[in-house]
C-alpha cells in the first residue's frame, strides 16, 4: 500500500524543489532529493532550470521563487514524463 509511485513522487518533489532551492529543508528531506535526483532525469534537468532561475531572482534581490516559475516547472515535469514512459511502466 506504501508503494512510492515514480510520477506521484516527482510531482510531489516539485513543491519542495524550490525550497530545496532556497536552503529551506530539514537534512532528511534534502537528502531524500538528491536521492531521486541522481535516478530521475526528469527531475533533473528541471532543477538545472530552477538553479538558473533562482540565480536571476537572488541577483535582483527577490528571496521568492515567482509562482510563475514554479507552474512552468510542473509543466515541464509533466511534458518530461510524457516523453519518457520507460518511467512509468515500472510503476505497476
Ligand atoms: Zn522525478
Amino acid at each position: 500500500m506504501n508503494r512510492p509511485d515514480h510520477d506521484h513522487r516527482c510531482a510531489d518533489f516539485l513543491d519542495t524543489l524550490s525550497r530545496y532551492l532556497d536552503d529551506d529543508l530539514p537534512e532528511a528531506e534534502r537528502c531524500a532529493i538528491e536521492r531521486h535526483l541522481r535516478d530521475c532525469p526528469c527531475c533533473e534537468d528541471v532543477l538545472e532550470s530552477l538553479k538558473v532561475t533562482v540565480a536571476v531572482c537572488h541577483e535582483k534581490g527577490r528571496p521568492a521563487l515567482p509562482r510563475e516559475v514554479r507552474q512552468r516547472a510542473k509543466a515541464r515535469i509533466a511534458e518530461l514524463l510524457h516523453q519518457a514512459p520507460r518511467a512509468k511502466s515500472r510503476a505497476r
